[in-house]
């Protein structure tokens, strides 16, 4: 199948991340969301992120305005996704959040139109079940940052078809990237590794065992991590990192994936990591000064 309109539905960093890398790889794009400040934000980061590939000579200038002219935006309105081949939907990471977009999404879609999700952690399997066509229902795991990072996890649920994997790994193909392939567990492959590290990380410093500096510091030049381990929460976003882990702890039923408490406390202050200005690491300064 060829796979040559494809729907994005939520603007956030993945969503805007995703809509960047396929519309320079010629795919015309639908980038949904129901916040329209994120729709501003996005058409903002993707047009500035491609000017920064091209100053770097990683693309073209002259891809820059069609690759921009490929991605039509839409507020709240899913009948835009009518039409689409394929709909990867990347709004936040709650179950609830998800369920809801299948179920209001699937009446207006074509019959042909294949589903993915970029979930970090939700059953495939679970989230294919509430939509009409789980056998076209795929996970299609890309990393943060997307322009940037190789690897896509591709993830089969139950009932996933033939047809609609090999749709999955073209389209990771046609944007450059290298699929992995996971079984549909809790946190797949990347994350069941890399956020129990985290939330170990957090518990070091919840601990007192370290400072945020000496954390990730410590990581970075004994571990040799291109990031520490706090930076890197702030970056993926300290409820989507939670969000992970419970997935993990209730997936798997297992005590060592009790998320800190730490985390929680962070999250329930609204204390994000860089989309929100604070999480480990204050941002509102000029450069990063740590919060503990
Ligand atoms: P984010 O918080 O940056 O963005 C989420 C976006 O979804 C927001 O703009 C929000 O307005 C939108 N949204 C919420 N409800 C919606 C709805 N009903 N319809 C349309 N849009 C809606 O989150 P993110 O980091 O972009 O994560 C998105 C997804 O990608 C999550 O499933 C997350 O687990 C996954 N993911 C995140 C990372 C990461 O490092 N942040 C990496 C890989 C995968």
């Amino acid at each position: 199948m060829n796979i040559e309109r494809v729907g994005v539905i939520g603007a956030g960093q993945m969503g805007t991340g995703i809509a960047h890398v396929l519309s320079l790889a010629g795919v015309d794009v639908m980038l949904e969301d129901v916040n329209g400040e994120a729709l501003e934000r996005a058409t903002k980061t993707i047009a500035r992120n491609m000017h920064r590939q091209a100053a770097r000579g990683l693309i073209r200038e002259e891809a820059i305005d069609p690759a921009l002219r490929r991605i039509h935006i839409s507020q709240g309105h899913l009948d835009d996704m009518r039409g689409r081949d394929l709909v990867i939907e990347a709004a936040t990471e709650d179950e609830a959040v998800k369920r809801k977009i299948f179920q209001d999404l699937c009446p207006r879609l074509d019959s042909h139109t294949l589903l993915a999700t970029n979930t970090s952690s939700i059953s495939i399997t679970r989230l294919a079940s509430v939509t009409d066509r789980p056998e076209h229902f795929i996970g299609i795991h890309f990393m943060n940052p997307v322009p940037m990072m190789q690897l896509v996890e591709v993830i089969r649920g139950i009932a996933t078809d033939d047809t609609t994997f090999q749709a999955a790994l073209d389209i990771v193909r046609k944007v450059g990237k290298t699929a992995a392939y996971a079984e549909d567990f809790p946190a797949f492959i990347v994350n069941r590794i890399l956020l129990p590290m985290i939330n170990e990380a957090v518990y070091t410093l919840y601990e007192g065992v370290g400072s945020v500096d000496a954390i990730d510091t410590a990581m970075r030049l004994g571990a040799n991590h291109p990031m520490g381990p706090l930076q890197l929460a702030d970056f993926i976003g300290l409820d989507t990192c939670l969000s992970v882990m419970q997935v993990l702890y209730e997936g798997l039923a297992d005590s060592k994936y009790r998320p800190c408490p730490l985390l929680v406390k962070y999250v329930e202050a609204g204390w994000l990591g860089q989309k929100t200005g604070r999480g480990f690491y204050d941002y509102r300064g000029e450069t990063p000064v740590p919060t503990r």
